[in-house]
């Protein structure tokens, strides 16, 4: 039996078969070859150019739209030009390596080369050979017959890392439990783990380098643990875990129909994230007052192409019809950092920082600008709020608005029915904005915080590294005292503020922010009746005098020893693990 510690990343205990995938981020090897052996590596990579042609042909004959079918055709010819092909073949022969490292170093200098030109239509062929290096790569690893997106059996699935965009597009009936090699636990790839309940443990050390395929392997997602080839009497403690933590779950199902007030009668709006449509099921029988967050972003991550007005229009009309009369706030797309959606030229040194959200936006008016038309067109059939992510000033907000403007007028021109009284907001989760909360404040409806970049941002700690995951604190003095600030200005502007990061559903944060004056909290409906629970079982008076305390403290490691205390002595086990 091996075990490895990680993160704890998506709670539930899962058992089954392993199955080993390893990203397609992570870099090849440069393996030398043999003189002699090079006409046996010739021919493996000629067996993965076949692979990965009918591969591809699998699936453009599946049924898929014209668009797909379109970049599906670019590719398969690319499978064909000798260009490509030839010149990996002669890196192979000349430079005595391996076929993965002549792809990567072919596509690599190919790359860069069409991005030289600045020509658009070149620029875009540079998308299509990494593309297909991916494929090429897949079939060298096996992969390409091992169809992700179509699994016959359950299992659990063990990698290096993953992308949100390569989790969408697996069968994740199939997959049981997940445990990867890195990670953190506000990434995005660990929010859409727990939207699809998948018990998960991230930075789980060298996991997927131990396990085999088809070896027996237990996740415990609550405790970031991972059990290769488990014994008997550890399979057994697990099963006694996993069935208290059930009984847990159970007793918290009596807070569905409770609001959330506090027992001196001060009532808070627990609202929650989604990230696809399937998810409203979840938000309505957790008994949330609306949806604080829509991350529209993934619609765009669920085909080849992007999504037209229309399938826009009717994925936020099927969302707040559901959830009508209660409001749904639905974010503009924040493309880019980590949420990569293929064919739009997004692939920079330094993504984070780069072309994201309202930036990538305000550069793609075309894109934009069909979003917003389809989210005017759907404001007429519930409560639509619409928020705008990684606002960083004046300037940006104020372009966004500007050009939200145009479109209503487009709208009233085409005699397109809308809701006049939509309510705008502004995230707030860069240090910029929250030091000019009280500019920003005058422009909006409300403000809410996404601390998951404001975190990541404030203390410059990459929320998806697990090498420095031990500096990503919540309790920052500096995260604190930021926050405190932006409730102040809002409500001096007289706007209501919410929080839609991960740490709204963290029950050592949520008191806390209660405390802080926060009117809402927004978190996956997993969370919500725990933080419900919490909050229903102490006085706003108390909350506050936490936040008073914790605001004077002068060290995360002191903040978090001293609400870690205050929480054991009023709350089980279940809530402060
Ligand atoms: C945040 O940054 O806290 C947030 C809610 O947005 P996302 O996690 O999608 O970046
Ligand atoms: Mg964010």
């Amino acid at each position: 039996m091996r075990i490895f510690k990680g993160i704890a990343a998506s709670d539930g205990v899962a058992k089954g078969k392993a199955l080993v995938h390893h990203s397609a981020a992570v870099a090849a090897e440069k393996r030398h070859i043999l003189a002699d052996g090079v006409e046996e590596e010739l021919s493996k990579f000629r067996e993965a150019v076949t692979t990965a042609r009918d591969h591809l042909q699998e699936h453009y004959n599946s049924g898929i739209t014209k668009e797909s079918k379109d970049i599906l055709e670019t590719h398969l010819m690319m499978l064909e030009d000798p260009e490509y092909i030839d010149q990996i073949e002669k890196y192979i022969t000349t430079n005595l390596v391996c076929s993965q490292w002549a792809i990567e170093s072919v596509t690599t200098d190919m790359v860069a080369l069409l991005k030289q030109t600045g020509d658009e239509m070149l620029s875009e062929r540079a998308l299509d050979v990494q593309d297909i290096s991916m494929h090429l790569m897949d079939a060298i690893k096996g992969e390409g017959g091992k169809q992700m997106s179509d699994l016959d059996g359950d299992v659990i699935l063990v990698a290096d890392s993953l992308m949100p965009s390569e989790l969408f597009s697996m069968d994740k009936t199939h997959i049981l439990g997940i445990s990867l090699d890195g990670g953190g636990r506000t990434s995005h790839v660990a929010i859409l783990v727990r939207a699809f309940n998948i018990p998960t443990v991230l930075a789980a050390g060298g996991a997927s380098k131990t396990v085999k395929d088809g070896d027996e392997i237990i996740i415990d997602g609550s405790y970031g643990e991972v059990y290769i080839r488990p014994d008997l009497t550890v399979a057994q403690m697990l099963d006694e875990r996993f069935a208290l933590w059930q009984e847990h779950e159970a007793e918290l199902q009596k807070m569905v129909k409770l609001p959330t007030v506090m027992t001196d009668g001060h009532s808070m709006q627990l609202k929650a994230n989604i990230q696809t449509c399937i998810e409203v099921g979840a938000v309505q029988e957790c008994g949330a007052s609306g949806i604080g967050l829509f991350r529209s972003e993934f619609l765009f991550m669920e085909s080849l192409e992007l999504p037209s007005e229309e399938r826009q229009f009717n994925a936020y009309k099927q969302v707040l019809e559901s959830m009508s009369p209660k409001p749904v706030t639905i974010r503009t797309i924040d493309i880019g950092g980590d949420k990569i959606v293929s064919g739009l030229g997004i692939d920079e040194e330094n993504p984070v920082l780069g072309w994201r959200a309202v930036r990538f936006c305000l550069s793609r008016k075309d894109i934009f600008t069909v979003q917003l038309r389809a989210l005017l067109r759907a404001s007429v059939y519930g409560k639509l709020q619409i928020m705008f992510p990684m606002i960083s000033g004046i300037e940006e907000l104020n372009a966004v608005l500007h050009l939200f403007e145009h479109v209503k007028d487009d709208c009233r021109r085409e005699q397109i029915p809308f809701d006049p009284d939509i309510k705008v907001g502004s995230m707030i989760e860069v240090p910029s904005a929250a030091l000019c909360a009280d500019i920003l404040a005058k422009k909006v409806d409300f403000f809410s915080i996404g601390t998951n970049d404001l975190i990541q941002y404030t203390i410059a700690v990459d929320r998806g590294n697990e090498k420095i995951a031990y500096l990503y604190q919540p309790f920052h003095p500096g995260v604190l005292r930021s926050i405190q600030m932006i409730v102040e200005k809002a409500h001096q502007n007289n706007i209501p503020v919410s929080l839609c990061g991960e740490m709204a559903s963290d029950p050592l944060c949520s008191v806390l922010l209660a405390g802080m004056g926060m009117d809402e909290l927004s978190m996956g409906s997993q969370s919500l009746l725990q933080v419900r629970k919490l909050l229903r079982s102490v006085s706003y008076e108390e909350a506050q005098g936490l936040a008073q305390q914790v605001l004077k403290m002068d060290s995360y490691l002191a903040i978090n020893t001293f609400i870690r205390e205050w929480m054991y002595d009023r709350f089980d086990h279940f809530t402060t693990i």
